[in-house]
């Protein structure tokens, strides 16, 4: 069951790990803003209450996972994301990074590869606060061809390389950040999409997601 109630106390342990996550080096006030305003408890299962506001990945089932606040906020503000802006988001698991980037004035498509995962955000009250979220079942290597161009694509599970048909759907001057890598851990990658059809690559810290997979799962 997921808990439908947000109290002071939830609001207290939030405003907590907003600190954490600015101790941890998070300048964006956009990001902060978002991640205070946002009942991440909701996300999970009653049973991570008060735990939603640790700075910890959590299971949401099919073995996938939440992906910890400071993940979050890091890719969030790699993105610099402007209001209006279309983002490509690759892996909705739970939707709390959809609704980060939402509730920074972002416009988001975001995919998932795993019915279950998408039909639980369909069953999710909460999620219709945010009308600005697409929601699509489908293979992230396969971005979204129809609503492209995309001013920013977020990639929230490991990637061994980079893939290149959602450069071809990211708009020139548009950015995409990736944590690439096929092993255990991963290397957070900013790849700005140039005039001249070559990309920049920015390389950022190292981080631990789940794979992305190829295909759907059904
Ligand atoms: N952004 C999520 C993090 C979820 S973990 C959140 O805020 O909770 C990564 C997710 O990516 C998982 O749900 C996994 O099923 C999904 N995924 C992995 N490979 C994918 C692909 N090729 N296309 C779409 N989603 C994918």
């Amino acid at each position: 069951m997921r808990p439908i109630e947000d109290t002071y106390r939830h609001k207290g342990l939030r405003n907590k790990l907003v600190d954490t996550i600015r101790e941890k080096g998070i300048t964006d006030q956009k990001v902060l803003q978002a991640i205070s305003g946002i009942p991440r408890h909701f996300f999970l299962d009653s049973a991570f209450d008060e735990l939603a506001y640790e700075d910890r990945a959590f299971p949401i089932g099919e073995e996938q996972t939440i992906s910890q606040p400071y993940t979050v906020a890091y890719q969030s503000q790699l993105l610099e994301v402007k209001p209006f802006e279309k983002i490509l988001e690759v892996g909705t698991g739970s939707a709390y990074q959809a609704c980060v980037l939402a509730t920074m004035g972002a416009q988001v498509f975001t995919i998932e590869r795993q019915r279950k995962l998408f039909d639980n955000n369909k069953q999710f009250q909460h999620l219709q606060k945010y009308p600005s979220i697409k929601f699509f079942y489908g293979d992230g290597y396969e971005g979204l061809p129809t609503f492209a161009p995309f001013d920013k694509v977020i990639i929230t599970a490991a990637a061994p390389t980079i893939p290149s048909k959602l450069i071809d759907q990211l708009k020139t001057g548009g950015m995409m950040v990736i944590p690439l890598g096929a092993g255990e851990v991963q290397q957070m990658m900013r790849i700005t999409k140039l005039e001249n059809g070559t990309v920049q690559e920015e390389v950022f810290d190292h981080f631990s997601f789940v794979p992305m997979v190829v295909g759907k799962k059904n």
